[in-house]
């Protein structure tokens, strides 16, 4: 594996006195990989690698340390410059109430970011904090937003989906004032891709509040895929921070690099599971650890990322153990398993025969587009709906398309996908388990 791989070439390299373009060339080509893997953007690994080329060519071993180890300081100061260097705080050094504005797309973690932050200012600074939802397309996400509200105690200003956005920010803007909040949380509504309809809605919402802080919420798992994103709202918004969502367990960094990149704004949170505790600030040094392994070299990626689906697949099975079934949020979570690990092949290998065909057919070509749509539509259903599909009539049906921005066939579809791999599983909850087990751990 490339750990192994590292440490050969850090051996070949003891003995020698200074970094030259020849001792570090092969370390280098590691290095460009390790990023390749950790799902870092092209562009931004072949500045990376020159400037570290640069920085270290000429560069004098010192002590004890090989040449490799030194190199490793070197690629660790460059990780960790490129991140933005300093930790970068919330300025809410304004007259209140300081109005904090969320953008990004949907599914991101704007609404969980919401209540994460509310938490944070809640616990730690001992804020006075207002929510409010700007989301008019789905009614389920002004609820949502309600809800996690009330879980951090915050307080939240109702909004109705036949509002409109600027409006409702208005009446909020209004109503902190009065009620002198420190921060006011402007939850918005997001789509599945970049569309010009939703960006011409937060700049509108965006002149209109004037926030002292704009943060774009991205889903880390994105990968290489953040970059486009990031850029998109970086031109259409002025961004003051990043929140680099669903950073659990994954070792891979490769998104904080490329937005960081692309948008030159800080990152200054980073999002850790779906409960309200999980937000925490962003150290660059201590990202550039993580993403350089903390022994002597590059670890990376690949381990890590194994022994979370290990982890995942393994749970899953038990769950089937226990009686519970199949249901939509683990049919979610195996897409997104599958969006991760790189399209649908990779995640066939280690599925059984048969839930693997399920998927294929519900792909019916394996597109990275198809894939995103699909998870867009069950993120637009209310938990429990996820859980118990069979409730999803006419009506919701209409709801949930047009959240997702689709068509209501497409969510017919879905739905029928789902009760195909759903009794494919029920059969394997029945007699085959041991067989699922032995197919996942392959
Ligand atoms: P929004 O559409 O941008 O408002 O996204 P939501 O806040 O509704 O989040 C979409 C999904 O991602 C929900 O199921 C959240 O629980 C989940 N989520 C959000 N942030 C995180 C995170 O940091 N880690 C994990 N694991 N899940 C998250
Ligand atoms: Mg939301």
């Amino acid at each position: 594996n490339l750990t192994q791989r590292l440490a050969r070439v850090v051996k070949t390299m003891r003995g020698q006195a200074r970094l030259t373009e020849d001792n570090i060339a092969e370390m280098l080509r590691e290095v460009r990989l390790a990023l390749l893997e950790a799902d870092v953007a092209l562009p931004v690994i072949k500045e990376f690698i020159s400037r570290v080329r640069e920085k270290a060519v000429g560069q004098e071993v010192i002590g004890s340390l090989t040449p490799g180890q030194a190199l490793v300081g070197v690629v660790h100061c460059e990780l960790t410059a490129l991140m933005g260097g300093e930790q970068a705080g919330l300025d809410l050094a304004t007259q209140p109430p300081a109005i904090i504005l969320m953008a990004g797309l949907q599914g991101a973690g704007k609404t969980t970011t919401v209540g994460k932050l509310a938490k944070l200012l809640i616990d730690k600074q001992k804020k006075k904090v207002l929510t409010v939802s700007c989301d008019v397309y789905r009614p389920a996400a002004i609820d949502q937003l309600k809800a996690v509200t009330a879980q951090v105690g915050a307080e939240f200003f109702p909004s109705t989906p036949d509002q409109k956005p600027v409006d409702i920010a208005t009446a909020a803007i209004d109503y902190a004032r009065r009620h002198y909040f420190d921060v006011l949380l402007v939850d918005t509504a997001g789509r599945l891709a970049i569309d010009e309809a939703m960006m011409a809605e937060i700049q509108a919402l965006h002149a209109a509040v004037k926030p002292v802080e704009t943060l774009f919420v991205v889903d880390a798992m994105l990968g290489q895929d953040a970059v486009n994103t990031a850029r998109a709202f970086n031109e259409a918004l002025p961004l003051t921070g990043i929140v680099l969502t669903k950073l659990d367990g994954d070792a891979r960094g490769g998104a904080a690099l490329s937005v960081r990149h692309v948008t030159g704004k800080p990152i200054k949170f980073t999002g850790v599971g779906e409960k309200l505790t999980g937000l925490d600030e962003f150290f660059p040094e201590r990202m550039a650890s993580r993403i350089l392994g903390m022994g002597d070299i590059l670890s990376l990626v690949e381990d890590a990322r194994v022994a979370v689906d290990e982890e995942k697949a393994k749970a899953f099975a038990q769950k089937l153990k226990s009686g519970k079934g199949f249901d939509l949020n683990d049919f979610k979570e195996q897409i997104v398993q599958m969006r991760k690990m790189g399209g649908l092949s990779s995640l066939m290998d280690k599925m059984p025969a048969q839930f693997a065909q399920a998927a294929s057919q519900l792909q019916g070509g394996a597109e990275e587009k198809a894939i995103g749509r699909i998870e867009g539509i069950i993120n637009s259903m209310t938990p429990l709906e996820r859980a118990k599909p069979e409730l999803i009539k006419a009506s919701r049906k209409r709801r949930i398309a047009t959240g997702a921005g689709v068509q209501v066939q497409e969510v017919n579809r879905l739905l029928n996908q789902f009760e195909q791999t759903q009794k494919v599983m029920k059969q394997f909850s029945k007699g085959g388990l041991a067989k699922m087990m032995r197919g996942m751990k392959g």
